[in-house]
């Protein structure tokens, strides 16, 4: 079976994008219209319209989704969560670590090449507009090398203008995630004494996505993101990986000096096209390879053009491509696949079953029992705390068996606003030895819509 061609193997030495002696060497990618490019594209812009388009939409008077830190409020698809949620915030983050894991697992860097925000940012609006105000890779580098003149300094100028525009847009966006729309328009509305952090934390933003899309780029996938590094340890050979067949592209070699080449010209097409500057041909999992697809567009071009079939590069396990059979659905994937519907499920389960109101009730601390002789009646004060999740004011309604009875301290727990959280105390008054000493007594806390919560309390009374 032909093997990769790698006698050079300079390639484990350094990066791509350095020099044997350490500085950075510019890559300069060519551009490459094909199948998957265009169909990246059209997802690209859905994100790109979500991304910039969901800030401004509200659901009851409030955004979609906020991740306000400071103020610990979240909202994710019009869900409220709030601290008491926490708990559900963790089971969430370990099923997401599990689903992106086996994610991984079975279709390899596919999130890295079609949704990752720096993927999307840097190939279809950085780089778009690169090659629209500087043209293809070779003039790039042609302008790159040549002495400051008006047309260098104009085409720079209008580059690093629109960077900036863009990198400003983005970095008012997410400002936008993490302070809800109505504090934003605030923000840039009022004078900015009264928001000095917040005018900062728009130009650090600023300056930090233009650095990432105008200097970094590459760097940022080869060396700065965790997820990127962690591939080595989560793809295994029958992951789904952008694969270069070597068993039908080697012996590499121009097709007019030999006629025992495989079907690689070594027209070196396949690395020119390639944004972090690697060949592929050097075997699919490498840390740099984000899936981009660029080299499968530009191998099928060139395959076109020397009439072989297409797919000399292609998305394909190792196995697939080293035992020649075609991807199928197989058992590994079967089983996987049901492990996510699973977790997803899991997920969709807590968040529906979610209550829209949480609520505490204590025997108010240090505190024993009050009775009354005439009477004979027992009485235990407790605290209560109600917490509103849901989107809307509600009326919440606090009740005991009969012939038990709740009087307020004051006044008594009834409307509460969306998102807030109302404190309140009551006394419990029962007959003496109605119940057994230390007995629980279930609290019944009904919402407006008819949701309820029982709490089983303890009433403590004096021996008969
Ligand atoms: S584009 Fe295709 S033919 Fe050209 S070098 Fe790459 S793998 Fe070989
Ligand atoms: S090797 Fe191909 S898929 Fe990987 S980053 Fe380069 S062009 Fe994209």
């Amino acid at each position: 079976m032909p093997q990769l061609n790698l006698d050079n193997d300079d390639f484990r030495n350094h990066l791509y994008n350095q020099s044997k002696d350490g500085k950075r060497l510019w890559i300069y990618p060519g551009r490459i219209i094909g199948k998957f490019y265009r169909l990246r594209s059209y997802f690209s812009y859905f994100l790109l319209i979500a991304l910039f388009g969901l800030p401004w939409l509200e659901y009851k008077g409030q955004p979609i989704f906020l991740f306000n830190v400071l103020a610990r409020k979240f909202i994710f698809w019009g869900v409220p969560f709030f601290p008491q949620d926490f708990h559900l915030v963790a089971l969430g983050l370990v099923a997401f670590l599990i689903f992106v894991s086996l994610f991984t697992v079975l279709f390899g860097r596919i999130w890295c090449g079609w949704a990752c925000p720096q993927t999307i940012f840097m190939e279809m609006l950085f780089r778009k507009i690169e090659y629209w105000i500087e043209g293809n890779d070779k003039a790039q580098r042609r302008l790159n090398e040549s002495p400051w003149t008006q047309e260098k300094m104009l085409k720079k100028g209008a580059k690093h203008t629109l960077f900036l525009v863009f990198a400003f847009a983005i970095s008012n966006t997410f400002l936008m995630y993490l302070m809800g729309k109505g504090d934003w328009l605030k923000l840039i509305q009022e004078p900015v004494g009264l928001h000095i952090a917040g005018f900062s934390t728009i130009w650090i933003f600023t300056a930090v996505f233009y650095l990432v899309f105008a200097r970094f780029r590459e760097i940022v996938c080869m060396v700065i993101c965790p997820y990127g590094r962690l591939q080595g340890v989560l793809l295994d050979n029958n992951s789904i990986l952008v694969q270069y067949d070597h068993t039908r592209g080697e012996p590499r070699g121009k097709t007019t000096s030999e006629q025992s080449t495989g079907d690689c010209i070594d027209c070196h097409w396949c690395v020119r096209v390639c944004p972090t500057g690697i060949d592929i041909r050097n075997g699919s999992n490498q840390l740099e390879c984000i899936g981009c697809t660029s080299c499968i567009d530009a191998c099928d071009a060139v395959m076109d053009k020397i009439h072989k079939p297409k797919n000399l590069i292609r998305y394909d396990s190792l196995n697939g491509v080293n035992s020649g059979t075609k991807m199928k659905f197989n058992l590994r994937i079967g089983a996987y696949s049901a492990i996510l519907v699973l977790i997803v499920g899991f997920l969709a389960y807590l968040l529906l079953t979610r209550k829209p109101f949480e609520s505490t009730l204590l025997r108010t601390p240090g505190m024993t029992f009050s009775f009354d002789e005439k009477t004979k009646i027992v009485s235990n004060l407790y605290q209560i705390e109600i917490l509103n999740k849901s989107m809307e004011a509600e009326r919440f309604e606090i009740s005991v068996e009969k012939p038990l009875k709740i009087s307020w301290v004051g006044n008594p727990i009834q409307g509460i606003e969306q998102g807030k959280m109302a404190k309140g105390e009551f006394f419990i008054l029962a007959p003496l030895g109605l119940r057994k000493n230390g007995e629980k007594l279930p609290v019944r806390i009904r919402d407006g819509e008819g949701k309820e919560e029982i709490i089983k309390t303890s009433f403590i009374q004096p021996d008969e």
